[in-house]
């Protein structure tokens, strides 16, 4: 099959050995995947990955043995546990030591035209939602997981910090509470994308006070967690959601004397994503940059990297 493979280095290929099904699983004909932030990092050797990266898409059901889902539009969650131990048996298989993740961690993934996932991962897509819409359901499933991890309401003062692609996505999320947002950012044209939505948004947190409650730390940049230490109150919550964060040297005396606390936060859950895509309460659309086909995948992730580009999605 044809695909984007990664050995050290990233090339289109097109003789990629079909992925098979085992009989739990379901063959999915990719039709559009996107690049985001891991995937950057996996060309460059984040995790020591090789294979097909991609994680973020959407296809159709090609074979399965449960006949209802062949022929369906869906989208997967991306962690496949061992199925046994206490964290799978808990249906908390994002957990799992022995997990495999689509096109990050042991698995080939979705830049190629064929994926396997488990039928469990698989999430059947209303026809309300494109194809290129619904790729943004996997990153802002991420994003509700913030609000699985902590109780946001009209009393919490909120910041997000980033206008990258999960940045933006968050910020449109948090705007759908009764927060008071805030978000920062360094690039005028990506925050006018939240501007025309009515989000408060602004370059540099400078002259902002250190009163937040909630700082979400999408920067990308291992500043990023500094900025938001330097943002959020005493006794507020910092949640981290790139693991750039982890890259600089980190002083963790402020989160002592200041009892800040920190929530990692990764995957989240598929159900409300593909409610806000489908009630139009998120716009995704304004963040596609840019769309390629697969035999110049090697061209998107190159794009993907240049500034000013927010999302760059590739048609398989
Ligand atoms: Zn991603
Ligand atoms: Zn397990």
């Amino acid at each position: 099959m044809r695909g984007l493979s990664f050995d050290g280095k990233l090339s289109y290929r097109t003789d990629l050995l079909e992925p098979r099904p085992d009989k739990d699983s379901a063959l999915v004909r990719v039709s559009m995947a996107g690049i985001c932030a891991t995937d950057m990092e996996i060309t460059k050797g984040y995790m020591g990955f090789k294979g097909v990266p991609g994680h973020e898409f959407c296809g159709v059901v090609e074979a399965c043995e449960n006949d209802g889902l062949v022929g369906r539009r869906v989208v997967g969650e991306i962690n496949v546990g061992c199925g046994k131990c206490k964290w799978c048996r808990d249906k908390a298989q994002n957990h799992c030591p022995e997990r495999k993740t689509l096109g990050i961690m042991g698995k080939d993934g979705a830049f190629a035209e064929f994926l396997t996932l488990p039928l469990k991962n698989l999430h059947p897509l209303p026809d309300s939602i494109t194809d290129e819409e619904a790729v943004f359901v996997e990153p802002l499933a991420a994003v509700y997981e913030i609000l699985e991890q902590v109780k946001i309401n009209e009393y919490k003062k909120v910041c997000v910090l980033g206008d990258g692609r999960l940045g933006l996505l968050c910020a449109q999320v948090l705007a759908l509470t009764d927060c008071v947002l805030v978000a920062v950012g360094r690039h005028e044209d990506k925050l006018a994308l939240l501007k025309k939505l009515g989000i408060n948004a602004r370059v540099g947190s400078n002259g902002l006070e250190r009163d937040f409650d909630v700082v979400v730390d999408c920067a990308g940049s291992p500043e990023g967690f500094s900025e938001a230490l330097a943002l959020v109150k005493p006794r507020g919550t910092i949640v981290v959601k790139t693991t750039a964060a982890g890259k600089g040297a980190l002083s963790l005396n402020s989160v002592v004397i200041d009892e800040i606390t920190v929530i990692g936060s990764r995957c989240g859950p598929f159900k409300p994503a593909i409610d806000a895509l489908a009630g139009r309460k998120v716009d995704v659309r304004p963040l596609i940059s840019a769309v390629y086909p697969l035999e110049e995948g090697v061209e998107a992730f190159k794009r993907a990297g240049e500034s000013g580009v927010v999302k760059v999605l590739v048609r398989v």
